[in-house]
């Protein structure tokens, strides 16, 4: 789930592997590690628990001229954080670095112990070098015996493999965890995410599920699990240096909220066209006559995406008028035993387009024969790849853990969808304008917002940084930005927060309610700003301490009021969410949190 990089080349490997490890360090881990090695010397294995830096230091104290090595940052999943269940794992002449979850591990060490092997970790990874140590024994090389080895691993990986004996070669394989072999004059590269490439190399290559590669210093050769040769397709990385650097900002989180009003724009580019009162996104594969006989969208993904999914459902509904729509959380929907109704297409929402519950969800929506379009914003990734269609983001690599910038543009995809599904089927040609005009404004009303409230929401964040809990509210179009606005406070400020549909606070939540709590309310001056009074004149009967985060001029009864004004009206709680992400990043600063790596989070789930 966390981080792989490997260099084989003329160069010192120590440095670029650090070096690349640090530009994984946004993922989230607990430990790193790297062993180099060379013709002549034995190799050099560092690892420590906790930070690059901590590893960088060590490498500092036995600096080696070596050319070749791999490198780790772990997300425990089997064993605790620990130096020494940190990678790369060594059994006998392997050394190896892994991402994923072996399945089978206990069953395999079992056998494993019969034929001598002791074991030095709790984890998983230690168990699959150990499987290579030992088929490598009879193998006439590495790369048969990490073929034999796969053949017996049930569950995902992202590995890169070290023999001590022939230190010419670091063979590679990917099964459900990314792998990107980056290729450079005389030298390879290896990294489970394109950020750690840019700057070394342009010329990349990403390894699909099954594939096992040779990496040498003149380049990749690759084969199938079946040792079936294979082409390699070298392609052009889209990244550049700035999208990795923050840029002047003290966090990635605080670049990537105030990045919005572009990487929206990027996102809407050439696809909303406000002069012809339409919007469209180019690579959905779908005829109009396609889109007209769509009467059900299953939308389908984890955290932030599936409130993205949720948000964009209340446009689409209102949109449309004969297309109902479900939005799933992908943990669930991969095991439940549901239906697909007719005339049904489905939409798989990751930013990081690897993620694993959705990759699941959209093997098996395949597997029954429903047409799959992506919303993702990695390209090349596994979900752009594997989908029938889709639409890319554009935001630019999204570093922080807590996902800002991808949120307004997946739910700006989505309603564009929403808005060609629309014009298909010739439903009310006045809303499908009113929408495309406010998407076409969108990304400077955003500015707006980040200008008077990025001043504004500091202040109001010491104010309720101390307190241990929170409530989030809103009603229909503001319900999913209470959720994830929750979302994010909890994520970076480790608040306890909860979003509830404001006409749900009676059936329950406003029993919490006391000195310990603050509440969010979202209050839009629109059909439904009556209500929503209601029930913040409810909570403060009750003693609340509420943050009123609004679009009206009227008076409003909230301990503190964050106004906005705005020209949009559909799309006023896209505004909205930008102040929930202003504040759940002041409070996590005030709280003098890790924004941009949260404890216990990692971006880009790539496991169950
Ligand atoms: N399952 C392995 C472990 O716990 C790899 C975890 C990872 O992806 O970082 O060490």
């Amino acid at each position: 789930m966390c981080g792989i990089v490997g260099y084989i080349g003329e160069r010192e490997a120590q440095n670029i592997l650090v070096a690349e490890l640090k530009r994984l360090e946004y993922r989230g881990y607990d430990s790193a590690g790297i062993v180099t090695l060379s013709d002549s010397a034995t190799p050099t294995l560092l690892r420590t628990k906790g930070k690059v830096a901590a590893l960088e230091e060590l490498v500092g104290q036995h600096k080696t001229s070596d050319t070749v090595g791999i490198g780790h940052t772990r997300w425990a999943t089997h064993g605790e954080p620990s130096k020494r269940n940190a990678h790369p794992h060594h059994v006998g002449e392997i050394y190896l670095v892994h991402n994923g979850i072996i399945e089978n591990y206990q069953d395999l060490k079992t056998m494993l112990s019969g034929h001598e092997y002791e074991f030095k970790s709790d984890t998983d990874s230690e168990v699959l070098a150990a499987l290579i140590d030992y088929l490598r024994r009879d193998s006439p090389d590495l790369l048969t015996a990490v073929t034999g080895a796969l053949k017996m691993v049930v569950g995902a990986y992202g590995i890169a493999v070290l023999d001590t004996t022939n230190p010419e070669e670091i063979i590679v394989a990917r099964q459900g965890s990314p792998l990107i072999i980056g290729v450079g004059d005389g030298e390879t590269y290896i990294a489970s995410d394109a950020s750690a490439l840019v700057g070394y190399t342009n010329q990349v290559v990403y390894l699909h599920d099954g594939e096992i590669g040779r990496c040498t210093r003149s380049g990749l050769e690759l084969q199938t699990i079946e040792s079936q040769k294979l082409d390699v397709k070298i392609e052009m990385l889209d990244m550049d240096m700035q999208a990795i650097q923050k840029q002047g900002f003290d966090h990635f989180l605080a670049k990537e909220i105030y990045e919005q009003p572009t990487s929206l724009a990027a996102t809407l580019a050439g696809r909303v066209l406000p002069d012809q009162k339409y919007a469209r996104l180019g690579g959905l594969n779908m005829s109009d006559d396609e889109l007209r006989h769509v009467k059900h969208i299953i939308i389908v993904g984890c955290g932030t995406a599936y409130f993205a999914g949720v948000q964009a459902s209340y446009f689409i509904e209102q949109l449309t008028d004969d297309v109902t729509i479900s939005v799933e959380i992908a943990s669930e929907l991969r095991y439940r035993a549901f239906n697909v109704p007719e005339h049904s297409v489905a939409m798989i929402v990751s930013q990081s387009g690897e993620t694993a519950d959705t990759l699941a969800c959209l093997n098996e929506l395949k597997r029954r024969g429903v047409k799959c379009l992506g919303v993702v914003n990695a390209v090349g990734s596994t979900i752009a790849r594997a989908v029938d269609g889709g639409v890319y983001l554009h935001v630019g690599a999204e570093i922080s853990v807590a996902s800002t910038k991808a949120f307004t543009s997946q739910v700006a995809a989505l309603t564009i969808f929403g808005i060609m599904l629309a014009n298909a089927k010739g439903t009310n040609p006045q809303f499908i304008d009113e929408f495309v005009q406010e998407l076409a404004i969108l990304p400077s009303e955003i500015q707006k917002v980040l200008d008077k409230q990025g001043a504004e929401i500091p202040s109001i964040a010491r104010a309720y940084a101390d307190y241990n809990h929170a409530l989030y509210i809103g009603r229909d179009t503001l319900y999913p930005i209470a959720m994830e606005g929750a979302l994010k406070l909890k994520e970076v400020s480790y608040i306890h927060a909860e979003a509830y549909a404001a006409g749900e606070l009676k059936h329950g939540p406003i029993a919490l309610i006391d000195d310990h709590f603050f509440e969010v309310c979202y209050i839009q001056d629109n059909w439904l700003y009556e209500k929503s009074q209601s029930n913040l004149i409810e909570m403060n009967t009750r003693g609340a301490h509420a943050i009123v985060i609004t679009d009206t001029t009227k008076k409003v009864p909230g301990e503190t009021v964050i106004r906005i004004s705005t020209k949009l009206s559909h799309l006023t709680p896209l505004l909205f969410n930008v102040v929930s992400q202003l504040l759940a990043y002041h409070v996590a600063v005030k709280r003098g949190h890790d924004v941009d790596q949260p404890r216990n989070l990692a971006k880009s789930v790539t496991v169950e």
